[in-house]
């Protein structure tokens, strides 16, 4: 059997109670058993998103995590605290804490490394700016972020990962990549992956997905998933990239 299309939702700042209660129900009620879900929320909801999702098919996650794994670092959340509201993955190396916090290469290797190392499924963000992409820079700036993460992981984390492609001209851009972009970097990273002997590695697509875009996106070879931010807000429309998956 083909393994179903990973679709996560990235809430990022977004959310409250009641708001979060009203998604996870409309999520409940309307994932279907072959769907492959999982939202990432901020860490104040984990634990309601523990209460709501638990026993459901739907995974949930955090948007980041701390490379340490415990100590004086006031403000972080380690990857243990997060496995004990039942994360089942942690995104690592959003473009937004790469350019807005600072967060380079060997951190995000880190963070990887942190998140596997409790059984949790890094997601690992890589993608150029539209200035790299301007210079001709995408495969070199894909490649160096993804072979930073690997040089760090331990063996069994390699085989952990979920990397997510997200050109960061397309985030929230309402421009997703051009298919053909699409198809060349998946293709660059699933070859980067295999010479490193990683085989089986979930790929995803993040950039303005959304119902409209996603068959078209999904069915592009060596795209396994999307990560999806804005619309996954809105749960029809998230739900509607789900079935654009399968279709
Ligand atoms: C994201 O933040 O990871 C993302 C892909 O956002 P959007 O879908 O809104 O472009």
């Amino acid at each position: 059997m083909v393994a179903a299309k990973y679709i996560v939702g990235n809430w990022k700042l977004h959310g409250n109670e009641r708001e979060n209660a009203a998604r996870f129900a409309a999520l409940k009620a309307g994932c279907r058993p072959s769907d492959a879900l999982a939202v990432c929320v901020p860490f104040p909801y984990l634990a309601q998103a523990q209460q709501a999702l638990q026993g459901s098919t739907i995974g949930w996650g955090a948007q980041n995590v701390s490379e340490h794994a415990k100590g004086a670092f006031t403000g972080e959340v380690s990857a243990t605290m997060l496995a004990d509201f039942g994360c089942s993955c942690a995104i690592v190396g959003h473009s937004e804490r790469r350019s807005l916090y600072g967060e380079d290469d060997a951190a995000v290797a880190r963070k990887a490394q942190a998140v596997a190392t409790v059984g949790m499924t890094p997601i690992v963000c890589v993608g150029e700016t539209l200035t790299e992409r301007e210079r001709g820079e995408t495969a070199q700036v894909v490649t160096r972020q993804l072979a930073a993460v690997l040089a760090h992981a331990s063996p069994e984390t390699k085989h952990k990962l979920v990397v997510a492609y997200e050109p960061v001209w397309a985030i929230g851009s309402g421009q997703a990549a051009l298919e053909e972009d699409v198809r060349e970097v998946h293709a660059l990273l699933r070859k980067q992956l295999n010479q490193a002997g990683v085989t089986g590695t979930r790929l995803l697509y993040g950039g303005s997905v959304k119902a409209g875009n996603a068959a078209a996106l999904l069915n592009i070879t060596d795209v396994d998933g999307a990560l999806v931010g804005g619309a996954s807000l809105n749960v029809e429309e998230f739900l509607a990239i789900a079935q654009a998956a399968q279709a």
